[in-house]
């Protein structure tokens, strides 16, 4: 485990002005908590509440748009968000990838948009159930990681360490209570640092946490956060309990 684990709650499509609340009980137990960093990514529409209601947790974004202000209706752009106290973004988050058809491409373009406003990045991959069954995981996972991350991400690491956190999220695995095993965890998270310090060296590619994400809940957080290479937790459906998220973050 990382000297300083991260836990984040993604919220996804969930809460309202009455979900603040909750935000608030983790904020206030999270500031007993140092040794923890915890994050918070609410919908768009609770950024800047959250931002306002809470001290000690950092508050981020589910996504962005690539480009910059303009005629895209119903998007948010990279300085938008930042603009309403967002200090990160997650992107390439499989639900995007599969609900919006967001591509490599595009999601490398987003990353792009984020850094250039000074937005840090949790960049998010994963494989399907099939591929696992095929064997071939780990390839397809790093290969997305490969082409998801710009050129641009390494000149940001000398002012900024802490610019990039990469999640692994099995899609297999997120909202339906099944995890993989503490060895398959460990073996994809051995494989995502080598790459990250092929892209940026050993400096900075073995700093880059690397969370797991995919059903990560109280009694089972202490032995997917024991797996090799892992720095902590990007949390969905157990974010939307200050209890239950609170759980995981005393497990870390
Ligand atoms: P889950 O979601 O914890 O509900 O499985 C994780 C995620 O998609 O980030």
């Amino acid at each position: 485990m990382a000297e300083r684990p991260y836990i984040v709650g993604n919220w996804k499509m969930n809460g309202t002005r009455a979900m603040l609340s909750e935000a608030r009980a983790i904020d206030r137990a999270s500031q007993r908590l140092m040794k923890v960093e915890v994050a918070l990514a609410p919908p768009f529409t609770l950024i800047h509440a959250t931002h306002k209601e809470v001290e000690q947790i950092g508050v981020g974004a589910q996504d962005c748009h690539a480009g910059e202000e303009g005629a895209h209706t119903g998007d948010i752009s990279a300085g938008m968000v930042l603009d309403a106290g967002a200090k990160f973004v997650i992107l390439g988050h499989s639900e995007r990838r599969q609900d919006h058809g967001e591509s490599n491409d595009i999601v490398r373009q987003k990353v792009e948009a984020a850094l250039a406003v000074g937005l840090r990045i949790i960049l998010c991959c994963g494989e399907s159930a099939a591929t696992r069954d095929a064997g071939t995981a780990e390839d397809f996972v790093t290969a997305q990681l490969r082409a998801s991350l710009p050129q641009s991400v390494a000149s940001h690491f000398e002012a900024s360490p802490e610019t990039l956190t990469v999640a692994y999220e099995p899609i297999w695995a997120i909202g339906t209570g099944r995890t993989p095993t503490v060895a398959d965890v460990s073996a994809m998270h051995r494989a995502i640092r080598a790459t990250l310090v092929d892209l940026y060296g050993a400096e900075h590619g073995a700093n880059v946490r690397i969370l797991y994400g995919g059903s990560v809940k109280p009694d089972n957080a202490t032995e997917l956060l024991s797996a090799d290479e892992v720095g902590g937790a990007l949390v969905g459906g157990a974010s939307l309990s200050a209890e239950n998220f609170l759980g995981i973050v005393m497990a870390a």
